[in-house]
């Protein structure tokens, strides 16, 4: 196992499903921060088999709507003074807006110039969800 350097503040984003990490990575534009950013791979966890894991030394909000959206498993944990204080576990989002877009040819959203659609989730199980103008469904 490598040793990695204990986070003092920030933020560990836990229970990746293993190879989303990169994913979540770029999806979160972490690769344009200036903090100290720490993706692993492949960790061996109990009870997934293996996870990615992603440390980042920062105070930033984060967009949990995104995150939510790429792996609802991930575990959010909030460090301070290098204890963890507050643990947040994801959840989908009951609407986005500007994430997804309609997949039906005859959306009025594919031929005009809409502002961001919003979607309603319709069902958590199969993450399906729900165009605002026409209620075609959109798998994530
Ligand atoms: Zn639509």
């Amino acid at each position: 196992m490598i040793n990695v350097s204990k986070l003092k503040k920030g933020i560990v984003l836990d229970h990746i499903t293993a190879g989303h990490g990169f994913k979540v990575f770029q999806q979160l534009g972490l690769d344009k921060l200036s903090d100290v950013v720490v993706l692993m791979r492949n960790v061996d966890s109990g009870r997934m088999g293996k996870k990615d894991l992603i440390k980042i030394e920062t105070d930033l909000p984060l967009d949990f709507d995104v995150l939510g959206l790429l792996d609802p498993g991930i575990t959010v944990s909030y460090v301070e003074n290098g204890v963890c204080v507050r643990k947040q576990r994801l959840s989908l989002p009951e609407r986005v807006t500007g994430i997804l877009q309609c997949k039906n040819p005859r959306c009025i959203s594919q031929s005009e110039n809409v502002e961001p659609i919003h979607f309603t989730l319709v069902d958590a199980k199969t993450k399906e969800y729900a165009c605002e103008y026409c209620d075609a469904r959109t798998h994530l």
